[in-house]
């Protein structure tokens, strides 16, 4: 399968569902406190989606039962929303989800602190987010794809944290995983080369012990080997001739990069 480039007019296009994405997204969020089970969020946001005119990109994506993933500390993706998994203080979540809208997709993630965490889980959290940007900063047309991988790695790995292998970023557009493969990990000046017209979920997943990880019974979740926490942060990012644009971002809330 080949990377479907995007037009300037497409990645316009692409905006509504990003935006879309980025708010349920905050929604989400606001609602992550003690007592709230991961259930009651994907209610939440499936419930916000569908009333601001898109469709979950999750539910029942290759059968994925949840408009959001939530993954709570050492879980580091794709946890099932369920009744049973109610947050408490100290807890980390990564809230992962998209929104279809006209045909394109919206897909982001944030690793949410429940209540006060430790220093440890906060120095975590900084990096991840760090990893991140930096991932983005590097997404220019020019560089390869090693380039971005390189750099988030060494963000991470500088901090003495772990980068995820087995789980990647991807392109997206009209589907949730296109080409390329996206990976937080690699060598400088190998892999394809990134070209204006690329549309890139970029999302680190960093681990506070081994990267190393356990796929579960369940056929979806993903937890650390080690038990110890990781958080994961995602954005849906085109490259274009003025360098990266986030799509999935709020209107009001525009961060330059
Ligand atoms: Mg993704």
């Amino acid at each position: 399968m080949a990377v479907i480039l995007k037009t300037p007019g497409e990645i316009d296009a692409m905006k509504e569902a990003g935006q879309l994405s980025a708010r349920v997204l905050r929604e989400v969020g606001a609602h992550c406190k003690p007592g709230v089970s991961t259930l009651e969020l994907d209610d939440l946001a499936e419930t916000f989606i569908r009333e601001h005119g898109g469709i979950p990109a999750f539910k029942g994506y290759g059968g994925f039962p949840g408009s959001i993933c939530a993954s709570i500390n050492d879980q580091i993706v794709h946890g099932i929303p369920s009744k049973k998994a109610v947050l408490r203080k100290g807890d980390v979540i990564s809230i992962d989800t998209g929104a279809i809208v006209d045909g394109w997709v919206g897909d982001n993630a944030w690793t949410f602190a429940v209540g006060a965490v430790s220093d440890e889980v906060k120095d975590l959290l900084k990096t991840g987010e760090k990893c991140m940007w930096t991932g983005i900063e590097t997404a220019r047309a020019g560089n390869r794809m090693g380039d971005l991988g390189h750099a988030i790695q060494s963000v991470a790995e500088v901090a003495g944290y772990g980068v995820v292998r087995e789980y990647v970023g991807h392109g997206i557009g009209r589907d949730m995983h296109e080409e390329p493969n996206v990976p937080n990990f690699g060598h400088r000046h190998l892999g394809i080369k990134l070209e204006v017209g690329m549309v890139l979920a970029i999302e680190p997943m960093i681990t506070a012990g081994t990267h190393r990880t356990r796929q579960m019974p369940d056929g979806w979740l993903v937890c650390t080997r080690d038990g110890k926490p990781a958080v994961h942060f995602e954005k849906t990012v085109a490259i274009t001739e003025d360098g990266p644009v986030l799509l999935t971002v709020e209107p009001d809330r525009v961060r330059p990069v």
